[in-house]
């Protein structure tokens, strides 16, 4: 009920799908917590379906501005900021002959340019707190290629490299910072995506709790000398494949 009693969370994307369910488990754990999105109907409900001591800001991630906003209402309305997740983002299929600048600008604008100005905005409120801790929130892409999501996969390997970057430079502050790589997670951004998840050890999608339970270890100081790594969430997918239960190959 209080491994996160003392800290103070921003969360980015946070009006449902994973970042909800963090929003909810460090709630859980005593922490308060600032939800920001895009989805300002979504995200106010999702708030006040978590309870007292959550609080919605609107918060474009590409937009220096609204992190400013965001980072200074976590301050003002609860005295600080120690966490911030970085954990909106956005996908988009089309095989890489066929990708236009456009698509590909906007993927990494939200994905890996909205978690550098994350980062960077929140470092003046972080230096403050005694337990500071970063999460971004990168994906199994960007571990491996997948076909037809080339900005995606681009963006998540780079949130993995950036968040060693700044783990090295911000070490000397004492915040931490890591990466998370989920596989396929049950939320709107994979409801109307096919997936076969039969050659996969556990052989089955994850939960956005299951998520949550790892981002809760890192944002606690549980995990206070763990920096710069890389944590993959995936019921093994990346480990290998397995044959699946009906003997198929
Ligand atoms: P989700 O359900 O789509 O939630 C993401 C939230 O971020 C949405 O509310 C989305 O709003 C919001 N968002 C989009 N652009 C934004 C912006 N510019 N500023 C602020 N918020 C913005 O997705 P999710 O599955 O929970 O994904 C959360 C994170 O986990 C993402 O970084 C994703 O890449 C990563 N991830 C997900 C999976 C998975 O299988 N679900 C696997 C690996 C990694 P809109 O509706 O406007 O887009």
């Amino acid at each position: 009920m209080d491994r996160v009693i003392d800290k103070v969370a921003l969360i980015s994307g946070g009006a449902r799908g994973i970042g909800a369910a963090v929003a909810a488990r460090l709630h859980g754990e005593g922490a308060k917590v600032v939800i920001g999105d895009v989805l300002d109907d979504e995200g106010q409900q999702t708030a006040e379906r978590i309870g007292s001591g959550v609080h919605y800001v609107h918060l474009d991630v590409t937009s220096p501005q609204d992190w400013e906003a965001a980072v200074g209402a976590a301050v003002e309305l609860f005295g600080a900021l120690d966490v911030v997740i970085n954990n909106a983002g956005v996908v988009d299929f089309a095989p890489i002959e066929d990708y236009t600048l456009e698509q590909w600008d906007r993927v990494i604008g939200i994905n890996l340019t909205g978690t550098f100005i994350g980062i960077k905005s929140s470092i003046p409120a972080l230096k403050r707190s005694r337990g500071a801790s970063i999460v971004n929130i990168s994906s199994i892409a960007g571990i491996r290629g997948y076909e037809a999501i080339s900005a995606y996969t681009a963006s998540k390997f780079g949130v993995r490299g950036l968040t060693k970057s700044a783990a090295l430079d911000l070490g000397r502050y004492g915040i931490r910072v890591n990466s998370i790589h989920p596989g396929v997670i049950s939320t709107p951004m994979t409801e109307n995506v096919p997936m076969d998840m039969s050659r996969v050890a556990l052989g089955r999608v994850g939960h956005p709790g299951e998520v949550a339970n790892l981002v809760l270890y890192l944002s606690s100081d549980e995990s206070s000398f763990v920096t710069g790594a890389e944590f993959v969430i995936d019921g093994g997918d990346t480990a290998g494949t397995v044959t699946p239960a009906d003997g198929s190959r």
